[in-house]
Parts: C-alpha cells; sequence; structure tokens
C-alpha cells in the first residue's frame, strides 16, 4: 500500500469530519494522519491546541505567511484564516503514513494541484441547503450568525464539486462512509 494525500471538502455542516473521523477511527490499516491546520478562529466545544487545530493569534498567523511557511492558506471566512504547514505534511509523509486534509474548497483545490497524481480529493455534498441548515443547527456549536455567514456560503462552495477526483452526497451517513472507504482503499492500494 502507498502514501498519499487524501483530500476532503465540503461546505461546512456537510459532514466531512463525521465522516473523516470515522475513516481513521474504524481503518487503521490505512494509516492515516491528521493534517493539523492552524486557525486564527478561537477554539469551539472541546477542541485542543495541537488535536483538532494549532490555534494561533491573527498576529501569528501573519508571522507564518511572511515567513513563507503554508503549504496553503485562505481567509475561509472574514477575518478567519485557516492555513496548512509545508513541515506538518511533510513530516507526516517522511513517517510513512497518509495524511488527511479537512480543507475548504479551495485548499483543496490547490493541494490537489500540487501534489497531482499523489492525491485523491473528495467533495463532500450535502443532500440541499436546507439539510445544511438543519445539521448546522444541530451540531449546536456555532452562534446564528456564524450559521448564517457559512450557509451564506454554501452555494459558491457547491460550485466547486466538478474540480474534485471524486462526489460523495453525504444523505444516508453509512453509505457515504463506505463509499469514501472504498475510494480511498482503492486509491491507496493501487500501483
Ligand atoms: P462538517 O465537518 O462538514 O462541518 P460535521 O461532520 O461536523 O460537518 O457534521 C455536521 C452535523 O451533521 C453533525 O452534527 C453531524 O453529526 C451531522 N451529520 C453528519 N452526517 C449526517 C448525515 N448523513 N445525516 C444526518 N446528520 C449528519
Ligand atoms: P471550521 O471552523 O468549521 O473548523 O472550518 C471552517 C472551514 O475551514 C472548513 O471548510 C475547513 O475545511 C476549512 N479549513 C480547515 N483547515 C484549513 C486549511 O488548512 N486550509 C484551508 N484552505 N481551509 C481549511
Amino acid at each position: 500500500m502507498k502514501n498519499g494525500l487524501l483530500i476532503f471538502s465540503a461546505p461546512s455542516g456537510s459532514g466531512k469530519s463525521t465522516i473523516v473521523n470515522w475513516l481513521m477511527k474504524e481503518h487503521p490499516e490505512l494509516k492515516l494522519a491528521f493534517s493539523i491546520s492552524c486557525t486564527s478562529r478561537a477554539p469551539r466545544g472541546t477542541e485542543q491546541n495541537g488535536v483538532e487545530y494549532f490555534f494561533l493569534t491573527p498576529e501569528e498567523f501573519k508571522a507564518k505567511i511572511e515567513a513563507d511557511e503554508f503549504l496553503e492558506y485562505e481567509e475561509v471566512y472574514q477575518d478567519r484564516f485557516y492555513g496548512t504547514l509545508k513541515s506538518q505534511v511533510e513530516n507526516q509523509l517522511e513517517a510513512g503514513d497518509s495524511v488527511v486534509f479537512d480543507v475548504d474548497v479551495k485548499g483543496g483545490v490547490n493541494i490537489k494541484k500540487f501534489y497531482g497524481g499523489r492525491a485523491l480529493s473528495i467533495f463532500v455534498q450535502p443532500p440541499s441547503v436546507e439539510e445544511l441548515r438543519r445539521r448546522l443547527n444541530g451540531r449546536g456549536t456555532d452562534a446564528p450568525e456564524v450559521i448564517e455567514q457559512r450557509l451564506a456560503k454554501a452555494n459558491y462552495e457547491l460550485t466547486f464539486a466538478p474540480q474534485f477526483d471524486h462526489i460523495v452526497v453525504n444523505d444516508k451517513l453509512e453509505k457515504a462512509e463506505q463509499e469514501v472507504y472504498k475510494l480511498v482503499s482503492d486509491f491507496l492500494n493501487q500501483e
């Protein structure tokens, strides 16, 4: 089995974290390592520094941009920056793991462009924007104005779907998880 880069992008609330967490927990044989991004947003719920993200101040984030430490970064929401450190990805690949990315649509397209055939990109599509609203409300981790900000961006993000290698519609969770597992294991097992 080779190691590669596995990119997951979707509008917020589509279920990509749920699917990625399931894949990593249920399939240790795939040797997956999560790419921990940096963000300038505050931790949410039970999130811990160095686990879900490296939480930086806007000034710390800017310093890393200036030092050219990011493979890619985006201002995904106004004043909220997210980025992937080059060093983080290189160390994980060197250790022999496949690296899993949970990044916004532009970041996903950019990482795929950079790594080409070494990367598999998957767009997790929600059944509808109304369902996204239900899921974001149900998750209960974001303030109403943050939810509105995320929903306002969803239609734009959906237009990026054709730029991904595969689109997985997350209507029934178990079906979507199995579909993702098959795509990933086929990719890592190909010559
Ligand atoms: P994302 O990482 O894309 O922002 P999450 O994985 O946090 O999304 O999922 C958003 C919410 O939707 C969570 O509360 C999750 O439990 C729920 N969810 C995920 N997939 C489904 C599904 N297929 N059907 C119903 N709810 C789902
Ligand atoms: P959240 O605030 O819900 O954790 O993430 C918001 C969005 O930022 C999600 O679409 C997530 O995939 C994206 N994101 C997280 N890390 C990165 C990153 O390193 N680069 C880019 N471009 N987007 C990221």
